[in-house]
């Protein structure tokens, strides 16, 4: 590795956590960022994110974030402050063979501790939700709310502490090449930025930033809700609600955090975006809130009615299939790629910048990222 060390372009989770495990082993490390670090127009910008173990059948999915756990239990340790909260996580199952089910196998398999709730336990634990609607709930522990903002904002301090060097407010807008790959890259300033080697992890920006390379990814909108409990907002706190999720009607959940509101995502596929601007992204407007009030009317009945709210746009980048993108830029062997992570990207960003940082160490990752290549697009 030489001296200039590694260029990072992206200050959300997946790249600072690059710069943070680079500077742990003390490469030299620069990250950029168009914005601040944290920003709240990134994806990893938002308040709070859900993480949990629950992957349906797709066992590597829940290895990964049973590693990316062990960071976020590292991370509260070593930052000081309280970034990850393990409150638990349900899954609410409308029907008895599918999504949870699969699950709750694997969690098994991996022996994560995870229980089987009944219509009674439900209705017992969580009195809110309308055990009319759900057959029976899958719980587990280790899932949680990750206070994103925070988490980003911890990472950066801890790795500019290990020596990295964070640059603000630098947009990059021409990448130079010679035959052996990066040179350079330039900002809209007209600095330029040398290194030996480059990351790029630039959310929802990256299709643009790399136009060059015709990323086989999709951008799409998406919407999200505050809503604050019009009564009982105190069985909405975090000790007595987890976060949720109901797989089948393709919305999650949080408990009661910031100015007393709940969050919800729609995590189904929506619109796809051909030039997202998070900075000029409106609220997700009146259908979206009717789709949110006829989700609570089904599974939480008594916040149906709310009268305070707040909804935003964010975009989901994802492979054409559906998967992550992680890998070696076609073309230029000393840089790498990291984006395509839909609705799971903030809880397994520590394990995505892990194994970034290995790549560029020219190191083997510990996770196998074969599936996550561009590649497999031309097969
Ligand atoms: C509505 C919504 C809800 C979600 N909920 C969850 C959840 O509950 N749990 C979960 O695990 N995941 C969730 N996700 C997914 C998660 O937020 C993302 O996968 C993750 O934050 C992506 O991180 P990133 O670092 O790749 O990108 P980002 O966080 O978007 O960061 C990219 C950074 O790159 C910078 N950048 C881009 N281009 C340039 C340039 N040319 N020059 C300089 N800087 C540049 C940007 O300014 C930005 O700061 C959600 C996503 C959305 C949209």
């Amino acid at each position: 590795m030489a001296k200039q060390g590694v260029v990072i372009v992206g200050g959300g989770i997946v790249g600072v956590s690059a710069a943070y495990w680079l500077s742990k082993n003390r490469i030299p490390v620069t990250l950029l960022d168009q914005y601040e670090v944290p920003n709240r127009w990134s994806a990893s910008g938002d308040h709070l994110q859900l993480f949990g173990l629950t992957h349906g059948r797709d066992a590597f999915y829940s290895e990964m974030s049973a590693k990316a756990l062990a960071f976020w239990r590292v991370l509260n340790k070593e930052s000081g402050a309280e970034v990850f909260c393990a409150h638990g996580m349900l899954d609410l199952a409308e029907a008895e063979h599918g999504y949870e089910e699969d699950s709750l196998r694997v969690l098994k398999d991996m022996r994560v501790p995870a229980q089987r709730l009944e219509k009674k336990h439900i209705a017992k634990l969580y009195p809110m939700i309308n055990t009319r609607a759900v057959r029976w709930g899958l719980f587990h522990k280790d899932g949680g709310i990750i206070w994103a903002f925070r988490a980003v904002q911890a990472l950066a301090s801890l790795a500019q502490k290990q020596g990295a060097k964070v640059r603000p407010h630098v947009r990059i807008t021409e990448i130079v090449k010679d035959k052996n790959g990066i040179r350079c890259l330039r900002d809209a300033a007209g600095h330029s930025w040398e290194g030996e080697r480059f990351i790029f992890a630039g959310g929802c920006w990256t299709p643009k930033l790399l136009a060059q390379w015709r990323l086989p990814v999709r951008v799409t909108r998406q919407a999200q809700i505050y809503v604050r409990p019009l009564l009982n907002s105190g069985r909405y706190r975090p000790q007595h609600f987890p976060v949720f999720s109901v797989k089948s009607a393709g919305f999650y959940g949080f408990p009661l955090h910031i100015h007393g509101f709940l969050k919800f995502v729609d995590d189904r596929r929506g619109p796809l975006e051909k030039k997202p601007d998070p900075a000029a992204a409106k609220d997700a407007g009146t259908v979206f809130e009717k789709k949110c009030r006829k989700f609570l009317g089904r599974f939480i009945p008594e916040l149906e009615r709310f009268t305070e709210s707040e909804s935003s746009i964010g975009y989901y980048v994802s492979g054409k299939d559906g998967d992550f993108v992680v890998d070696r830029l076609p073309g230029a062997p000393n840089s790498f790629v990291a984006c395509g992570f839909s609705g799971k990207g903030f809880g397994l960003g520590p394990v995505i910048g892990g194994a970034l940082a290995d790549l560029a160490q020219d190191r083997k990752p510990e996770i196998n990222l074969h599936r996550f290549r561009i590649s497999r697009f031309k097969r």
